[in-house]
């Protein structure tokens, strides 16, 4: 069987969870081929990000991170490995990975500037830092292992910071390089390059989006994604004290659900493993043995009406009002093409059939941003009184319940307004898609937690 494991930043934090990690690797490369794809320990991506924006501000408060990231390095190979193997480590680490970082951030610190392409390749050294620190432990006990560079297998455009994949070159790249000989992979998460070789990122928490660009790559039966989770849950544990793990999920489902808020997987994993019909196995490095969630074409069937609940928090509600907007083609397209040139995601949208009112649901700095950009840019239709006005209303989040047991079943949508309606909550907005596997509604944040439960309970009896 070939098999990608791959590990996120809790998982290979310190040294005892690396060494704990290998020990699953290793017991599991006895029985399988396997690719191992780690990230950066957790927190470095956002040392090194908060790095870069105190350089680009002129001060060298950044050299303190890179002194404590280095000696937590330093303290992690000691903690592994001894002799030659520490010694040559160290000061690769200190010399090559760190030497560069230092360099890059002094450049940054400089020029008062850091683009998003430099701040990119700032990024970058979580995974690289990591993964070779992984791959010379495993060298060091005996194990043939691999220091994988994925700047070398992992080709996208210039989109920095949320890079665009090129699957065709990508899956080149990954066969022409993996597996060449008898070892085991150990390949950075996250990062990519484009044409002309600069670094490039998936987004954040991106390797596992990486793990399964080189699972469809390497055509692997399996991924597994080894979190600290025992996999997907009907919802955040931390509200519904009986959540539970919800054993088998259609891709659609994870999909839906990572959109939705449930961060067990990057929801852009699920693209290449769809396409190669490569299942996805969630596990738990702390409970190795439990089953997981499995993530795969077509679940077993199960009777709940739903499968689970996410949710999304801190946004807000902008509302467009004007009489002016009735019958006018093209107009929401303006305003769409705002959200767009400024690179801000809207979550909901809606437009009810009068059409005097657009009501867009985003993230509570995001509509900030796009209210001030709106009302600059189409002052005209302001003036005009085509738009009666811009709202904001804050202090909101989004309750979903998904599944596909909902397509086709009469009452959910009924069901789930009851339930809130008894309860006293109020529905700011609502949003169903065709595909009828997700049902989101806007609520008041101080309500959310009660819905959340209400509606676990309503739906999945617990
Ligand atoms: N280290 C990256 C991040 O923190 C990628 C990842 O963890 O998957 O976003
Ligand atoms: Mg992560």
């Amino acid at each position: 069987m070939t098999k990608v494991m791959k590990f996120g930043g809790s998982s290979v934090q310190d040294a005892e969870k690396i060494k704990h990690v290998c020990s699953i690797v290793i017991e599991e490369s006895k029985k399988s081929k396997i690719a191992v794809v780690c990230s950066a320990m957790k927190g470095v991506t956002d040392l090194l990000l908060s790095s870069a924006k105190i350089a680009a501000e002129g001060k060298t408060g950044y050299k303190e991170n890179v002194e404590n990231l280095l000696s937590k390095q330093e303290k992690a190979v000691n903690e592994l490995m001894s002799g030659n193997f520490a010694q040559e480590a160290v000061k690769h680490i200190k010399e090559k990975i760190i030497g560069e970082l230092k360099n890059l951030l002094k450049g940054v610190e400089l020029i008062k500037e850091c683009s998003p392409r430099t701040l990119d390749l700032i990024a970058s050294f979580g995974e690289r830092l990591n993964n070779f620190l992984i791959a010379s432990y495993l060298k060091s006990i005996g194990k043939k292992a691999a220091y994988i560079d994925s700047r070398s297998i992992i080709k996208t455009n210039k989109q920095y910071t949320k890079a665009l994949v090129n699957y065709e070159e990508s899956y080149k790249k990954i066969k022409e390089k993996l597996f060449k000989e008898e070892e085991i992979p150990v390949i950075t998460g996250f990062i990519g390059s484009a044409e002309d070789g600069s670094t490039t990122t998936l987004g954040r928490n991106g390797s596992d989006f990486s793990a399964s660009i080189i699972a469809a790559g390497i055509n692997a039966e399996i991924i597994e994604i080894w979190t600290d989770v025992d996999g997907v849950l009907s919802a955040d544990p931390r509200i519904v004290k009986n959540a539970f793990v919800i054993p088998e999920v259609s891709v659609e489902e994870a999909m839906e659900l990572s959109y939705f808020g449930a961060k067990v997987i990057h929801p852009s994993t699920m693209i290449p493993a769809f396409e190669k019909d490569i299942p996805i196995c969630i596990k738990n490095t702390l409970n190795p043995s439990a089953p997981g969630t499995m993530i795969v074409k077509n679940p077993k069937p199960h009777s709940s009406p739903i499968t689970g609940i996410a949710s999304v928090n801190d946004v807000s509600i902008i509302n467009i009002v004007g009489g002016g907007m009735i019958g006018q083609p093209g107009f929401a397209s303006k305003v769409f093409d705002i959200f767009a040139k400024n690179d801000i995601n809207m979550i909901m949208i809606s437009q009810a059939s009068s059409e005097h009112t657009i009501c867009i649901v985003c993230l509570t700095d995001d509509a900030k941003k796009a209210l001030l950009l709106m009302q600059e840019d189409l002052s005209d239709e302001l003036k005009s009184r085509a738009i009666e006005k811009f709202e904001l209303k804050e202090n909101f989040e989004i309750v979903s319940i998904i599944g596909e047991n909902m397509i086709g079943t009469p009452g959910i949508a009924g069901k789930l307004f009851s339930t809130l309606g008894d309860n006293g909550i109020n529905v700011y907005a609502i949003a169903q898609g065709s595909s009828e596997r997700n049902i989101s509604c806007v609520i008041k944040k101080e309500e959310t937690e009660k819905a959340i439960k209400v509606i676990h309970k309503s739906f999945l009896g617990v």
